[in-house]
């Protein structure tokens, strides 16, 4: 077996490799590591998780190490395709090159260019990017990338997925040919297999695992769920999700929620938090101090649940996350993998839940094809039984403080009362966005009481219907 001793790795890069606790190189490191440390070009096809960020980090520390950085003129650069992705490869660079006197800097969107330009101007050894923030910066004549020696291309297959592929091209032609590639890629599609094929020089390719392999550590599960009316559709799948929470609480110390659309992230991170539970949303539309503050909560165990976007969650590193649940099928088969492969990491076990509705089961049909498993149908366990929602004790002191005793929250309460309960707590906004939809929907919703809906009650739905104040809910709500 490898050692980190083994590799042609600087001293100073392997000391900082003991104390980061690292025993032995994983796989795609082993293989990496030793063509990247020569020179050549690598092409690793390997997902998150694998180790893949050290394989190209830590190469380049060792080559860089001699030499130095000359203003506007960055030695090597790493490109990413989400602002989190790029941070954390900075965070991960920080942590090798601890002992060596490297600079860094961080281009990445949501960040005031003057501060960027600053550390440019002084001269930076490594410049870690989004594509199109780098762009920005050599476009406006502050960026000279004639002495790239080293380019890291990190997530090649979501940056295809992203639209980012000219703007790699272009950065590619803008960098001399002479420079080392280290390219990295989950799949190869024929777009990246193209570009590989034109920008790389005869490169070493390294395959760790296939990305269509889901580990065999994460239970997985699906529940097909079929709304009693399809305006019901939402709130009765977030009661699921709740139910499916509850149902994982001796397991569940934290997990990534993933829904389709952001504006789903949104009103689901809004209904948890409404209903007690400790989450919070991850999504593009986010600004970057946000993001990173939601981020840093999660990793540190203060933010529980993070609802998130594919975007958003792509590739990022959070040890420890014991279960992921899947609120919509995704619809790139392909993302199921990067999804439940949150969870699961490093060897530790996992949980993988997805709510399937008819209109998913296509896509749900080439998630099994993909991972070559039929995934477990676990029961419905609201039809299962009464006010399951009701389990989760940590949760249910939360939710019970400060609100009074609500009639939908009472256990013995009858399942289908319940799923109507939820209208009350969110503001109605969610189901008129971009759906034309509105009034007339959410006057629908007063169930469990018979024809005779005493007048007040309509009328307070009415008028929450046409609000889009969120403290006049809470208030209604309360
Ligand atoms: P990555 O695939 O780069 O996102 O890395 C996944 C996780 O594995 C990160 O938490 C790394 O800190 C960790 N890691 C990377 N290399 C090793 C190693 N050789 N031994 C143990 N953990 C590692």
């Amino acid at each position: 077996m490898t050692k980190f001793t083994d590799l042609p790795l600087h001293p100073k890069v392997l000391k900082a490799i003991e104390e980061a606790g690292y025993t032995e190189p994983t796989p795609i490191q082993a293989d990496a590591i030793p063509p990247a440390c020569e020179g050549k070009d690598v092409l690793g096809i390997a997902q998150t998780g694998t180790g893949k960020t050290a394989s190209f980090t830590l190469p380049m520390i060792t080559l860089l190490n001699r030499g130095r950085a000359r203003a506007r003129m960055p030695r090597s650069l790493v490109l990413a395709p989400t602002r989190e992705l790029a941070a954390q490869v900075a965070e991960n660079f920080d942590i090798y090159a601890k002992y060596t006197k490297l600079t860094k800097a961080l281009l990445i969107g949501g960040v005031s260019f003057k501060d960027q330009d600053a550390l440019i101007d002084r001269g930076v050894d490594v410049l870690i990017a989004t594509p199109g923030r780098l762009l920005d910066h050599f476009e406006r004549g502050k960026l000279i990338l004639s002495d790239v020696k080293v380019m890291v291309v990190d997530e090649a297959d979501r940056m295809l997925d992203m639209g980012f592929i000219p703007d790699i091209e272009e950065i590619f032609k803008k960098t001399p040919f002479t420079r080392q590639t280290l390219f990295f890629s989950a799949t190869m599609a024929p777009e990246i297999e193209r570009i590989t094929n034109t920008f790389l020089s005869a490169p070493v390719k390294v395959e760790v695992a296939r990305a269509a392999t889901t580990s065999e550590n994460i239970k997985q599960g699906v529940v097909m769920f079929k709304a009693s009316r399809k305006d019901r559709e939402g709130s009765e799948k977030r009661k699921l999700l709740r139910a499916l929470i509850d149902g994982e609480v001796d397991e569940c110390t934290n997990a990534i929620i993933f829904c389709n659309r952001k504006s789903d992230v949104d009103i689901c991170a809004k209904s948890l938090k409404k209903y007690g539970y400790n989450a919070a949303p991850i999504h593009g539309d986010l600004d970057q101090s946000q993001r990173m503050k939601t981020l840093d909560g999660f990793r540190d165990g203060t933010i529980r649940f993070l609802v998130a976007s594919d975007v958003a969650a792509r590739g990022l590193d959070i040890p420890n996350v014991s279960h992921v649940f899947n609120f919509d099928v995704p619809s790139h088969a392909e993302d199921y993998v990067h999804r439940i492969g949150r969870t699961g990491r490093a060897g530790r076990e996992g949980t993988a839940l997805m709510i399937c509705n008819p209109r998913d089961e296509k896509n749900f049909a080439d998630v099994e094809r993909l991972v070559k498993l039929e995934i477990p149908r676990v029961n419905n366990p609201i039809k299962a039984g009464p006010a399951n929602d009701e389990k989760a004790p940590d949760e249910k002191s939360k939710r019970g403080r400060g609100r009074g005793r609500k009639k939908d929250d009472q256990a013995e309460a009858p399942v289908e009362a319940k799923v109507e309960a939820e209208p009350k707590a969110e503001k109605p906004k969610r189901e008129r966005d971009g759906r034309g939809r509105g009034r007339k929907e959410h006057e629908n919703k007063i169930v469990g009481l018979g024809d005779d809906v005493p007048g007040f009650i309509a009328m307070s739905f009415a008028e929450r219907a046409g609000s889009d104040e969120p403290t006049k809910l809470e208030t209604e709500e309360n």
